[in-house]
């Protein structure tokens, strides 16, 4: 998106023995990123990516993102989602105060909290260690804008879904499972608590009021949602809907798959971006559904075919 508004981008990227460009080659943009080396445990690196930079902005996109691998290294998860966003925000402190710093706050913060919808004004009741360093993270972002005037926003994301999203998460998953189950390349799709509701969204469309956030006169804190809020359960319904097949004939459940805590319920006002930043939601549940399916198909066919 950076990209075809014209940005020169620079991307950081960990040093692993087998690279992991996956997205940057399916969106076919990997030549085009000036891509660095950085670690988020070594702030000197850090410090070295934004003097080769030296951007504008800065989008922090970095996390250990998946819930459950949060509940097995708790630790690794707070210096990775938590500490090290303070690292950006002092080696931007350092460096060039003008920077204008986006941080990839989450809907996991919120946790079990009781309320209809969330918004800005929502009290945190984070259910995971990952909820609870992603909460960290916002917090010292807020702290940075109020004590230094950076330009610190957080985007409040709720679940945002697109083919590129990692196959370990629970709507690739059924999506993926579901094409080879329709294809005849696997007989079950086994899951966990498909009784956990979430707002899922389009992912580019977010990443649309990502950028906008930081188009502003000032800095804030916006939620971005749908609005809707469904079941695993009907995520996987309608999925196996589509390609003509009941869905309680294929799923299995398999406590494997539960947390040791889990958030029951999201759902997104996103009233704020809407009046704000002029941002609303257009792809909606099904079409989400839809578009994940046709393109986990389309690949599966595509390596039958050979
Ligand atoms: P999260 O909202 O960031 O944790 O995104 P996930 O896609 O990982 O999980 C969304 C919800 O689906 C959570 O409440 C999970 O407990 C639930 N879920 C049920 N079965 C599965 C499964 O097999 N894999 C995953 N990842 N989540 C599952």
């Amino acid at each position: 998106m950076l990209l075809s508004k014209g940005y020169k981008v620079y991307g950081t990227f960990r040093r692993t023995s087998t690279p992991n460009f996956w997205r940057l080659m399916a969106l076919d943009i990997y030549s085009k990123l000036h891509l660095i080396p950085a670690d988020l445990l070594d702030m000197g690196s850090l410090i070295e990516a934004i003097k080769i930079s030296d951007p504008h902005e800065v989008y922090n996109l970095a996390a250990a993102s998946f819930v459950s691998t949060a509940f097995e290294q708790p630790v690794g998860n707070a210096e990775i989602t938590g500490i090290a966003v303070t690292k950006l925000l002092e080696s931007i402190r350092f460096l060039n105060p003008k920077i204008k710093f986006y941080q990839a706050s989450s809907s996991e913060m919120f946790g079990n909290v009781n309320t209809k919808f969330q918004n800005e004004n929502t009290h945190f009741s984070p259910a995971s260690p990952y909820g609870v360093s992603k909460l960290y993270a916002q917090w010292i972002t807020k702290v940075y804008r109020d004590a230094y005037g950076i330009f610190a926003t957080n985007g409040l994301l709720f679940n945002h879904e697109s083919p590129l999203r990692g196959i370990e998460f629970v709507s690739r998953k059924i999506t993926n499972g579901v094409a080879k189950i329709s294809l005849g390349l696997e007989k079950n799709l086994v899951l966990g608590n498909i009784n956990a509701k979430r707002d899922w969204g389009f992912a580019p469309e977010y990443m649309e009021a990502v950028h906008l956030m930081l188009q502003q006169e000032k800095p804030g804190d916006f939620v971005i949602s749908t609005g809707e809020s469904h079941s695993v359960k009907d995520f996987a319904k309608l999925a196996f809907e589509i390609v003509g097949l009941d869905w309680r004939k294929f799923v299995k459940i398999d406590k494997r798959f539960f947390r040791p805590m889990d958030v029951d319920h999201l759902r997104g006002d996103y009233s704020k971006a809407k009046r704000k930043i002029g941002w609303q939601p257009k792809t909606n549940f099904e079409g989400l559904v839809k578009i994940m399916l046709n393109e986990d198909i389309k690949r599966w066919k595509m390596s039958l075919d050979g």
